[in-house]
Formats: C-alpha cells, structure tokens, sequence
C-alpha cells in the first residue's frame, strides 16, 4: 500500500476491492490506450492502480471519487496532475464535467452501482468518445447479449440503443484486495453516432421495454397489454405471441413508436 494509506480499510458500502495485480493493470491500461490530449474521467479512482498509469501515459486525468479519505490521499499525492471531484458520480450533474470537451469515461465500478450509474451516464452519452468498465461478468454478459440468449433483458436493449458494446476480457478475483466473490469483465461502450440513433421517445421506449421484460416469459400479447392492443402489435409486424427475449433493439423501437390514441 502507498504513502498515507496504510490504514485505509476496504469500504464495503463503496463497493472498494482494489486493483494490485500489474498484468491485469496492464492489459486494462492497453485497452483503454490512453492517447495525449485526451480527457479521461475515472470514476472511483480509489488507490490509484489506473490513476497513476494514466497519468504517466499522458500526463494529467480527471476523477471522481466519493471517499474522503482517498479524495484527501489523492489530491496530496498527485496534485495539479489530477483533478479531482469529491462527489457521488451517481448524483453527479455530468453535463458540468469539461462541458466543452469530449470525454473517455473508464473505471472499475463500484458493483453495487453499476445499473444505476450506467443509466445516469446515458445523458452524457453525446459528449462521450468511450467508456471501458470492470463490472462483474454477469452484467457484462446481460450488457452484450443479443436476442435468444437467456440473459438477454432489459440492460441489453436499453444499453445496446445507444452504444456498440464490446466485452474485452474476464479479470480474475486474484487480481483485487479484497478479492470479490466473482468473476470481472471489462466492457468497451462507444456511443453511436446521433445520425445512427433511431427515433423514438426514449421514456415510451424505456416503459415498453421494462414491461417486455418484467415477466419475460409472457408473450408480448400479455406482457404489453396495458400499453398496446393485440391489433396494435401486429401493425408494425411483430408476432403478439413472441416474447420479448427473441426481439431486436430496432422491434422495441417500432413497438415504442406506435401511436396509442387514447378514447374520448
Ligand atoms: N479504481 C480503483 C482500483 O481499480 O483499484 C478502485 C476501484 S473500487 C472497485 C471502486 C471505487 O469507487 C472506490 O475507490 C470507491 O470509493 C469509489 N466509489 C464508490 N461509490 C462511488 C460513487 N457513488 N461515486 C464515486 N466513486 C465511488
């Protein structure tokens, strides 16, 4: 452990298992390849495994991180060559956060987290260049999955709307103090480009999805009856009797796209 941190005690409620393991550093260092003149944002730069590479990569990195602690550590071991924002990256407004550049986004996140704050980074997506993510492979897994696999939900599609997803590698739990209970995966998101986005209001789109999902072994006939007749399904050339588990992301564009008229 480094200078000033020797009693620092893993923080269960901040998901915090650090990194020690430098093949693994590594291998995710080259991954991200960090290239002069990028701004890159870590979420949760913790003990400052990635941190301190990126920042001899190419000199400076910005982060959040919501331990004091760490906060107070980092600032005094890496000064002016990181800036740092002491604040929940969940609750963290991003538009503020370089407002003016392009952003590479990298961490390896808090477990607890990770959904929520995938989502709440969805409203920053237009100024981001990537993302690389340590989640456990099990999210990854739900994160890159296509139609037909049983681990295809609600994550895929609304994750797979906006960016191309590419899971890397597995990191093994030998590779972190404390080592978790599972397996790690690291995931390159690149959002698509405005012009590739298909329309669709994006809150009928997350209801029609969530609902598609909710008991995903219903056919979409009963899983969406609340929001879509039978009839209305059929019209954009979706089969009512499928379920939600065989659909593209476009079909649950079409689907979010029908004009529901309400009777008067
Ligand atoms: N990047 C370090 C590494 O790879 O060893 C630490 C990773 S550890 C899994 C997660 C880090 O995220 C910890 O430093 C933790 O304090 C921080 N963290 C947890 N919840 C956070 C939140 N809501 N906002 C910002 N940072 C958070």
């Amino acid at each position: 452990m480094q200078n000033g941190l020797e009693g620092h005690k893993a923080r269960k409620r901040f998901g915090q298992n650090f990194l020690h393991d430098e093949h693994w550093i590594g291998r995710i260092i080259a991954a991200i390849n960090p290239q002069m003149g990028d701004t890159i944002v870590e979420i949760g730069p913790g003990q400052a495994a990635l941190t301190r590479h990126i920042i001899e990569a190419i000199g400076h990195e910005t982060a959040v991180e919501i331990d004091r602690d760490l906060a107070a550590w980092l600032h005094e071991t890496f000064a002016d060559r990181l800036t740092l924002i002491e604040a929940d990256a969940l609750k963290l407004n991003w538009q503020d956060v370089h407002p003016e550049k392009r952003l590479r986004i990298i961490g390896n996140l808090p477990y607890n987290i990770s959904s929520p704050l995938l989502f709440h980074l969805m409203n920053v997506a237009d100024r981001v260049i990537d993302q690389h993510f340590m989640l456990q492979k099990e999210v990854v897994d739900r994160m890159v999955a296509q139609p037909g696999s049983k681990v295809y939900g609600r994550l895929s599609v609304m994750l797979q709307y906006r960016y191309r997803m590419q899971k890397m590698f597995d990191v093994p739990p030998g590779a972190f103090t404390p080592a978790p209970k599972v397996t790690s995966s690291i995931v390159r998101m690149t959002p698509l480009p405005k012009e590739a986005l298909l329309e669709v209001d994006t809150e009928r789109f997350s209801v029609i999805v969530a609902a598609a999902f909710n008991q995903r072994r219903k056919t979409l006939r009963n899983a969406l009856s609340k929001l879509l007749s039978q009839e209305a399904i059929e019209s954009v050339g979706i089969d009512p009797s499928a379920r939600a588990e065989s659909l593209p992301v476009e079909a649950f564009v079409r689907l979010a796209n029908i004009k529901v008229t309400t009777p008067s």
